[in-house]
């Protein structure tokens, strides 16, 4: 693969520097794109945007770039269940033909999480482009016939994570803006399905929210 020599602007702090970037492999090359103006968060493998939340990258064809909120506002967050188990979830959405991701998985048994694309970012999760551009999306392991999959430590750390990002958007805590996937609206999705606790799910976000404090 051959190596090629330019000049790269890179963003640092606010203060753009003009460097000289030296010999770049491709693949260094073609992540650089978004090191411009306008588009100048870094990105930087392994960083998450909640806390206690692990990075495993989805596949990049299964996302779109963006500089949210900057370019989009997030005002909306999608309930998934993900029909699948959570490893499998996790495989799917690495694999670049699989043309879905979203930005958070929670597994079933201990609510652990983690995330695949990052909030800046457009995942295609929720079969309509513009709920895709203004959501969060966060799926949750199981099928939406199986009640069981649906545990307490599910519930609780995805309210945990939905209060959390409804705080740093201003999302209010409400079922116009805590949607599921068979709400957005052209969806031909059923999940998160009839045995989504609804009332449970939006008292603990409730729950989690005050605890966060105001704005
Ligand atoms: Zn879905």
């Amino acid at each position: 693969m051959a190596s090629i020599s330019r000049r790269t602007l890179l963003i640092s702090g606010g203060a753009a520097t003009l460097v000289t970037a030296g010999a770049l492999t491709w693949d260094e090359t073609s992540r650089l794109w978004w090191r411009v103006p306008g588009i100048d968060k870094q990105r930087t493998e392994g960083d998450v945007d909640q806390p206690g939340v692990r990075w495993i990258a989805a596949s990049e064809a299964n996302l779109r770039f963006a500089d949210r909120p900057a370019d989009y506002t997030v005002d909306r967050v999608v309930i998934h269940v993900t029909q699948s188990d959570f490893p499998t979830a996790v495989k799917v959405f690495r694999d670049p033909l699989h043309a879905s991701a979203t930005h958070y998985v929670v597994r079933a048994r201990d609510g652990r999480t983690v995330q695949m694309v990052r909030e800046l970012d457009v995942a295609y999760h929720a079969g309509n482009r513009s709920y895709n551009e203004r959501s969060i999306g966060i799926e949750h392991e199981g099928f939406v016939d199986r009640p069981e999959n649906f545990t307490e430590e599910m519930y609780r750390s995805s309210a945990r994570l939905t209060a959390r990002i409804c705080k740093k958007y201003d999302i209010p805590v409400d079922r116009e803006h805590i949607v599921g996937h068979n709400e957005v609206p052209g969806a031909d999705h059923t999940d998160p399905g009839p045995h989504w606790d609804w009332k449970r799910y939006m008292s603990y976000v409730r729950e989690a929210r005050g605890g966060l404090g105001a704005r």
